[in-house]
């Protein structure tokens, strides 16, 4: 039988000890175990110090933002890249608390997407279009808009599909077109029987920052999320919306169309994530 003394003594080592582990190893968690290839993954951290705050993972490092205007939490969110090989990767926090530098290890496993390949004709009148130096120089522009960060979170809860349909074409699936130009799609294809009928409605809250005619991409709108994320609608028969309109998720900004580099009426809707193209349709079920 042990004696009360004793039992005291054990209980003022057991609060020293939760103490001091709580005031050394802050609340840091991982949104997924694992993700696909083209998938995005978050890192939350509560109560830290947000000016010293970095995280790193597969050569990236990212930047942390309150979840909220008065947030106590923040996110660091992580594209993993189609191309990424499968495997568990570390991801390194580090953070400033004491006058010192204390980081923690977490793991995520990225594991094989599922991609189809397809081959498709593209007619003769639109195979200038398959120019790769006018696809850079328009593609520049847009990554222009993209590089611009806002630090406030615009988005509210999921994302939503911008308009009814089938997926024609799902994201990252390779592309053969005419045989000849092998690619990623970078985006996900959805066709609607009403074609240009058909409204095209902004996935979430955002400003635009394009909203205008490629050669290329054909009518193009893209929304500004805030912190890194954009949303892309590509080849649409009518633009809606003007530059630096702030939309609501469900905002018509424009409709279905086929012009730019496309075969039949259908919305190429792509979001990108710290500059990478990530799978629209994860953000549909998943909040981050
Ligand atoms: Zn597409």
């Amino acid at each position: 039988m042990r004696s009360p003394k004793w039992i005291l003594i054990n209980i003022i080592i057991c609060i020293v000890t939760t103490y001091f582990a709580s005031s050394s190893y802050a609340n840091i968690w991982l949104s997924n175990k694992q993700v696909g290839q083209g998938e995005t993954f978050a890192v939350y951290c509560d109560d830290l110090d947000s000016v010293s705050l970095e995280a790193s993972c597969l050569n990236q490092r990212v930047t942390f933002f309150p979840t909220s205007p008065d947030a106590f939490t923040q996110r660091a969110l992580f594209a993993i890249p189609l191309e990424a090989d499968m495997g568990a990767y570390p991801v390194l926090v580090s953070w400033e608390a004491n006058n010192k530098r204390h980081s923690l290890t977490m793991k995520i496993n990225i594991v094989k997407g599922k991609f189809q390949h397809v081959n498709f004709n593209l007619p003769k009148s639109k195979k200038p279009l398959l120019n790769q130096n006018l696809i850079v120089d328009e593609w520049g522009e847009i990554e222009e808009a993209i590089l611009n960060t806002l630090p406030e979170q615009k988005w509210e809860g999921s994302f939503t599909k911008p308009c009814p349909g089938v997926t024609s074409l799902p994201f990252g699936t390779f592309e053969l077109i005419n045989g000849k130009t092998n690619s990623r799609h970078k985006g996900s294809d959805i066709y609607n029987e009403k074609e240009e009928k058909t409204d095209i409605l902004a996935s979430n809250n955002g400003v635009v920052v394009i909203a205008k005619t490629f050669k290329s991409f054909g009518n193009t709108v893209v929304i500004n999320h805030g912190q890194n994320v954009f949303s892309i609608y590509f080849h649409l028969s009518k633009i809606l919306v003007q530059k630096e309109d702030t939309v609501k998720k469900g905002d018509l900004v424009g409709k279905m169309g086929t012009t730019g580099m496309s075969t039949a009426p259908h919305l190429h809707f792509a979001l990108s994530v710290n500059n990478h193209r990530v799978n629209p349709n994860q953000w549909l079920s998943e909040e981050f």
